[in-house]
């Protein structure tokens, strides 16, 4: 093959300029939405009226779960971790996650215990539920990551009968709380989801926590100072709080009602890009998609795939896969890893004393695992033709190119 012919060294773009929507997607609604919240002349406060509606508008697709809108997905994880604390205690959760969730177990006064993650969807490994039997651990969080649910029915099976809250971090994965939410044999103490402007509800900064219990929906107050109105008084938060300032965005609010209108259709266009993408994908060697194909919860926030580089020819190199990102990149393909480091490293509470290789699947994803974001509306089946195109000439590029991937980028 001509290597000219790739982008990244002067070739046309296989994917066009302009011809890919990124994620918001700005539409004419979300503009009408803020027109009319300044035209309410007030812009705080966690009893606005356009709060209240998005509540009203998410509870009545999750029923019999609660809803309450906090600033981020942070806050209500760290709220609800907080609510079943245990000081000193242990919160199980994967090994492949986002700081942002790790942290507030350590503001909780607890300590995170690293679990490995499955390579068919980079969540929790079910087969290692026997972890759940400490008797210090306080809670399970389950970080759902890039659009997969992960259902865990060992697991949760486990966590009901010794009667742990298993913590549903959807804040990538809204598509688990709206399909498992109303289920009432499906054992979930809380689901969370982030309205952050990069997720399915693309709002700015917005927090969602879903529970049955009502305690646990009361406890934002204690956590968070309202200075509201709930339930006709005005309430600089109850008797005592914490006092973080965990009240919600109004205008970020006023988008994400926009939006949950169409969100199971948002959701069905996501899926249906992903697996068309994915048909395409699979006549080339070395590239397998990370999230199960059966799983109705999944919402595809980013399109997961996963590198095999001994298919290639190549040795299981972060390199190889930042090389193969990069020619991608400059094709025009909006692809990126995710993480590159555990989440440890990341973590100002603790040294990072852990040792990596005792969570292998973890340490393969984190040097193959790749996403492609903008698979979302008004992206649509061209867009995924584009992208195949790509990948089909960096593959058969690969040959002539093996001297050059494995060298650090
Ligand atoms: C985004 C994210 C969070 C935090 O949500 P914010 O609303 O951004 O605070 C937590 N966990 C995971 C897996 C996330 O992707």
């Amino acid at each position: 093959m001509d290597l000219g012919k790739l982008a990244l060294f002067g070739g046309e773009r296989s994917v066009p300029e302009g011809s890919v929507v990124s994620w918001p997607a700005p539409e004419d609604g979300h503009a009408e939405a803020l027109r009319a919240l300044i035209g309410s002349g007030r812009y705080h406060g966690s009893d606005h009226p356009v709060v209240r509606q998005f509540e009203e508008a998410l509870g009545a697709h999750v029923a019999p779960l609660h809803v309450r809108a906090v600033a981020t997905g942070t806050a209500a994880l760290h709220t609800v971790l907080d609510y079943y604390r245990k000081p000193g205690g242990a919160v199980v959760t994967a090994a492949l996650n986002w700081p942002g969730a790790v942290g507030p177990i350590y503001a909780c006064g607890m300590k995170p215990r690293y679990v490995d993650v499955s390579l068919l969807d980079g969540c929790l490994d079910d087969s290692l539920a026997d972890v759940a039997a400490g008797d210090d651990v306080a809670a399970i969080l389950v970080p759902h990551l890039f659009g997969n649910f992960s259902r865990l029915p060992r697991l949760r099976q486990a966590a009901s009968r010794r009667k742990i809250p298993v913590i549903d971090d959807c804040t990538i994965s809204i598509g688990g709380i709206l399909r498992y939410g109303p289920d009432p044999d499906f054992y979930s103490t809380a689901m969370i989801a982030s309205g952050n402007g990069a997720k399915h509800l693309g709002a700015g900064e917005l927090g969602v926590l879903c529970a049955r219990n009502p305690g646990l929906i009361e406890h934002v107050d204690f956590v968070s100072v309202a200075t509201s109105l709930r339930k006709g008084d005005k309430v600089f938060s109850p008797p005592i709080s914490y006092g973080f300032n965990y009240r919600p965005n109004v205008f970020s609010a006023a988008i994400a009602l926009t939006r949950l209108a169409g969100l199971e259709d948002q959701i069905r266009v996501r899926a249906g890009n992903c697996l068309s993408l994915c048909r395409s994908l699979a006549r080339l060697p070395g590239v397998v998609p990370l999230f199960d194909e059966g799983e109705p919860g999944n919402s595809f926030c980013v399109l997961p795939l996963r590198l095999v580089p001994q298919e290639l020819g190549l040795p299981d190199s972060g390199y190889v896969r930042d090389r193969l990102g990069t020619l991608l990149q400059a094709e025009g393909v909006p692809v990126d890893a995710w993480l590159r480091r555990p989440v440890w490293t990341y973590m100002a509470f603790d040294p990072p004393r852990l040792d990596p290789e005792g969570f292998p699947n973890t340490d393969l994803l984190l040097s193959t695992m790749l996403d492609i974001r903008d698979i979302a509306p008004p992206n649509d089946g061209t867009v995924m033709s584009h992208y195949a195109a790509a990948f089909e000439k960096v593959w058969e590029a690969i040959p002539a190119l093996k001297d050059w991937l494995v060298q650090a980028p």
